[in-house]
């Protein structure tokens, strides 16, 4: 089944140049910008340009150029920001026990400091 895409979500809003937003990487297939609330030094979210819920419904229905597109953004990001010595996370959040809030695929780049422990133990 194919998830239905919201239109209004706010990702889809930045990419259609609705709303402001700070850009970080740009290619074909995927934009990168910073996070309005960042958890970290470096908080930067990479989306797809094109119309994707979630990594399931990305991983599912992309094409091989959309996915290599995405991909390449992320570790471009990464260097364009000189992650790559110290390390850094990427968090994709997907569904309701993922808690993902916005319902476009965003892979979340955290760095510029040692980060916490993946996850807090919860269960
Ligand atoms: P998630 O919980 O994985 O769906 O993450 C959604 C992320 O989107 C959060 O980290 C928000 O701070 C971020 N966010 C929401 N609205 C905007 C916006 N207009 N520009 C940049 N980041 C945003």
């Amino acid at each position: 089944m194919v998830a239905d895409y919201d239109t209004n979500n706010v990702f889809a809003k930045i990419l259609r140049g609705e709303i402001p937003y700070s850009k970080v990487y740009e290619n074909e297939y995927a934009l990168a910008f910073n996070d309005i609330a960042p958890l970290a030094p470096v908080h930067v979210l990479v989306i797809p340009k094109g119309q994707y819920v979630s990594m399931d419904d990305f991983s599912a229905h992309a094409s091989t150029e959309e996915i290599s597109g995405f991909m390449r953004a992320v570790g471009e990001v990464a260097r364009l920001l000189g992650l790559i010595e110290n390390g850094y996370r990427t968090v994709t959040n997907i569904g309701h026990y993922g808690m993902q809030e916005v319902p476009h695929l965003h892979t979340h780049v955290f760095g510029g400091t040692k980060l916490g422990p993946m996850l807090n133990k919860t269960i």
